[in-house]
């Protein structure tokens, strides 16, 4: 009877369900979850997964944390809903927890996603630098290789071509330059990526520019390290020029590099403006949050003359999922979780970098509990291993229990990058297992 029951779901997602990105494929059967604990899942079958790549980046803290789901509970059968024109406890709470772990003055917009942080990030940049007196301030700057979400804004802002295909023209004003990336670069060092910037702004007209969006670390890009001087640079050039740093702590905030976020791996940095989501509710309730520096706020406030914000958002901020976000972030801190990763990530990525030895590995590099493995096809011309190549060792890894992930379909021929993103409240047994599966796979398939 079970096993009906299960064809009956199957067969459900397969004529109802429209999954993310999965390429349809009328004889594969999805992967259902039906239960988590810590960094694993089990399917319908039965079969027990380590989920290497924390869902989609954002389970940091694995399934099952009772006191969120208890967060989240005692939230909704108290102030079940309400809109953040007006106010409630957990909203102002979690903005001005989030202002001083970003160490600064911050004042928080908050959303539903990534992509909306994103979204919510150009609309202020924008209108600051018009009730700033720059109104000709409006092109934003992004780098090849980056993914900044699936809205169009944020998808004008990403620079992948296969994720932008057929849903063309981009927004206008979005402008896009190489990033650091020592593996393959086009520059000398990753110093010259940063001056290469600086050269866009003057000849675009620095008053054109209204900011430039990064990750400190690209990360479904293919996981590209640059060196710390990269970011204190760029938000030099920033300075210099009005142009507002916008960091997109999406993927790399709450701990996932081994900083509580990636910008502060660098010094003398201090973003403008930071967007965040995933990591911040660990993946228990939908969350966006645009932190952006109180000086940028002032330039909204003033009474009857419409210098405010015109943006709404409905169910952002919900105050389940703001909830959840302070519970998440008190067992971050309670933990020790980011020196946990800081700590435990440089032994694993020393033991992941044994597989340079291996012609069909490129390069291994990460920080933090952020992985990449970079598989060629031959290593002295550095040609990408081809996507079946890395289709293989995915695929093995899964059949051994292990979920990992390559970088996102970005343009033909490059998803050579297999990445690892474990949850951060990963067990030493956990990252055991990762970490053997992962080499003996990639040493059969080569
Ligand atoms: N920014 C980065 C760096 C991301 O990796 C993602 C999602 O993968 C986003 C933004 C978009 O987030 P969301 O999917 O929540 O809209």
């Amino acid at each position: 009877e079970v096993q009906t029951e299960n064809k009956t779901l199957v067969q459900k997602d397969k004529e109802h369900l429209w999954h993310s990105m999965s390429r349809f494929n009328a004889n594969a059967n999805p992967t259902i979850a039906t239960k988590g604990e810590g960094s694993w899942f089990t399917d319908m079958e039965g079969n027990k997964y380590l989920d290497g790549v924390s869902g989609l980046w954002c389970l940091n803290l694995g399934h099952g944390r009772k006191e969120i789901a208890q967060a989240a509970y005692d939230q909704m059968v108290n102030v079940s809903y309400f809109p953040l024109t007006q106010s409630h406890v957990p909203a102002i709470e979690l903005s001005a927890k989030l202002s001083s772990l970003l160490k600064g003055s911050y004042t928080t917009y908050f959303s539903n996603s990534g992509s909306e942080a994103n979204e919510v990030a150009f609309k202020i940049a924008r209108q600051y630098h018009a009730q700033n007196g720059n109104p000709g301030k409006y092109k934003f700057i992004s780098r090849y290789r980056a993914y900044h979400g699936s809205t169009i804004g944020a998808l004008s802002a990403t620079a992948q071509a296969n994720r932008k295909g057929k849903y063309g023209p981009s927004a206008s004003g979005f402008l896009h330059v190489p990033p650091p990336y020592s593996y393959r670069s086009t520059f000398e060092s990753d110093l010259a990526a940063a001056e290469y910037i600086k050269e866009v702004i003057t000849w675009e007209g620095a008053d054109t520019v209204a900011g430039i969006i990064l990750e400190p670390f690209i990360s479904g890009g293919g996981v590209l390290i640059p060196s710390k001087e990269y970011l204190t640079r760029v938000a030099e050039i920033c300075k210099e020029n009005d142009v507002l740093l916008i960091v997109d702590e999406v993927v790399s905030g709450f701990g996932r590099t081994g900083e509580m976020f990636g910008f502060m791996h660098s010094a003398g940095v201090q973003p403008d403006i930071v967007t965040m989501a995933k990591g911040l509710t660990s993946g228990y309730m939908p969350l966006g949050a645009t932190a952006v520096q109180s000086y940028i706020y002032e330039k909204f406030k003033g009474e009857g003359d419409k210098q405010h914000f015109r943006h709404v958002s409905t169910f952002g901020g919900h105050p389940a999922a703001c909830a959840v976000a302070l519970k998440n972030i008190e067992i971050i801190e309670n933990e020790g979780i980011v020196e946990r990763v800081s700590q435990l990530g440089r032994s694993v990525l020393n033991e992941l970098q044994d597989l340079e030895t291996l012609d069909c590995v490129g390069e291994v590099r990460g920080v933090g509990f952020l992985f990449g493995i970079e598989l060629v096809a031959d290593k002295q011309t550095k040609a990408p291993a081809a996507e079946e190549f890395s289709g293989k060792v995915i695929a093995k890894c899964k059949e051994k229990g292990l979920i990992i992930g390559r970088n996102g379909d970005t343009i033909p021929g490059y998803q050579n990058v297999l990445i690892l993103a474990p949850p951060l409240s990963s067990t030493d047994e956990d990252l055991r297992f990762l970490v053997d599966t992962v080499k003996t796979v990639i040493e059969e398939c080569e």
